[in-house]
């Protein structure tokens, strides 16, 4: 697996696994997810692959009542919004990912802070095949 790419087909690939994975720096430290190739801190250009947190903070969120085509195949529309969300897991690694179980007509109930965790979601209409990556609230 070290040997994969550090693109956004490989980080793909690692969910179709169950597998949350970025890449860090090796001169600096610093964590990537989706992964980077090139450290945007210290601009080198040395990454390991590394397993991310499957646990983390909701940021920000917001709920989308237009969605891309994937989502409409899965029954969104202006009816049934779905929200999507930034989700802190460590010191400075940020993920935008959907966001389920909450409910997106009310996003006055959806606490900014609350904990959430990873899921692979592996929806059968998306025509593709792929895995998605979503986050839910830890009750
Ligand atoms: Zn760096």
């Amino acid at each position: 697996m070290e040997t994969l790419p550090f693109t956004y087909a490989s980080f793909q690939q690692f969910l179709t696994q169950g597998k949350l994975m970025g890449s860090r720096c090796r001169r600096c430290g610093q964590r990537y997810v989706p992964p980077r190739l090139i450290c945007r801190r210290c601009h080198a250009g040395e990454m390991d692959w590394i397993g991310m947190p499957l646990q983390g903070k909701l940021a920000a969120f917001t709920t989308i009542h237009v969605g891309q085509s994937f989502m409409v195949a899965e029954g969104f529309d202006r009816s049934n919004p779905y929200c999507v969300g930034v989700i802190v897991l460590g010191e400075g690694v940020r993920i935008t990912a959907r966001l389920v179980d909450v409910d997106a007509r009310q996003p006055e109930k959806i606490a900014i802070g609350m904990p959430v965790r990873a899921q692979f979601l592996h929806p059968e209409d998306n025509g593709d095949g792929r895995t998605v990556l979503a986050f839910r609230p830890i009750v």
